[in-house]
């Protein structure tokens, strides 16, 4: 597969959407979802290692939570696999007295209807955040992935409401927003629901429907309530068939 640093952006973006359609094509079931996700992480690793080189280091590191106050904008492929995680994962956590699901109820009825804007005032912590540790780190949204800063300071001021400008990593952004709408693509190709959901709202929606993740393989929308992406969802689609006819 090309990467970005050789190829550009349009056609690490078509190879992409071809991959991940090839395996939606073949394993078009829960685990197959899996696996097209777990394509995105690692293409996403790949080549945002390939776009640092000779770049600042990355101020981020295990045990800052920093930004982990904002809206997450999530695919349903990630909805779904964070739920089945918390429900495989609930049993342990309870041990050590943690309810995830029971957080993401409490960070939904916080949160749900909030812009970006206001959720960066709420100022509240992401439900997973536990000891400064995201506790679903192995199966975190691309979104949480692609926020990388090179300022530690900066994103504690932000945080804090004392500072606007944080210096994000622009590989990560890029790489982020490709890796995404390659998947989105995709999913669009396959009739499956390909929209932008907001992470809280979503989560509660899969956690309360048992047949949500089956929905949605059918072709239905089951996350919609908690779309936060439909004026810019016709622009998507064109952009998709745009790049799609070199
Ligand atoms: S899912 Fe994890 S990385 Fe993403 S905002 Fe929540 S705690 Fe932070």
């Amino acid at each position: 597969m090309s990467n970005t640093a050789e190829h550009g952006p349009q056609a690490f973006f078509r190879d992409l959407r071809a991959a991940f359609g090839h395996t939606l094509q073949h394993t078009a079931n829960a685990p197959g979802i899996e696996s097209a996700l777990q394509q995105a992480w690692d293409s996403f690793d790949g080549n945002v290692a390939i776009q640092c080189e000779g770049q600042p280091p990355i101020a981020c590191h295990k045990g800052c939570p920093s930004c982990c106050t904002l809206r997450v904008g999530v695919l349903a492929a990630e909805v779904f696999m964070v739920a089945a995680y918390l429900r495989a994962t609930a049993k342990a956590l309870q041990g050590h007295s943690i309810d995830l699901m029971a957080r993401v109820r409490a960070a939904d009825a916080a949160t749900r209807g909030l812009d970006e804007v206001a959720r960066v005032g709420l100022n509240r912590r992401c439900a997973y955040i536990e000891q400064g540790v995201c506790l679903i780190h192995r199966v975190r949204p691309l979104a949480c992935r692609g926020h990388a800063s090179y300022d530690k300071r900066a994103c504690v001021e932000a945080a804090a409401g004392r500072a606007d400008e944080v210096p994000f990593s622009e590989p990560h952004q890029l790489v982020r927003g490709l890796v995404q709408s390659a998947l989105q693509a995709a999913l669009r190709g396959h009739g499956l629901a390909w929209g932008v959901y907001e992470f809280n709202h979503a989560l509660v929606l899969a956690l309360d429907d048992a047949r949500a993740t089956t929905d949605w393989l059918a072709g239905g929308d089951p996350l919609a309530a908690a779309a936060i992406d439909a004026e810019q969802r016709d622009a998507m689609a064109a952009w998709f068939d745009e790049v799609a006819s070199p």
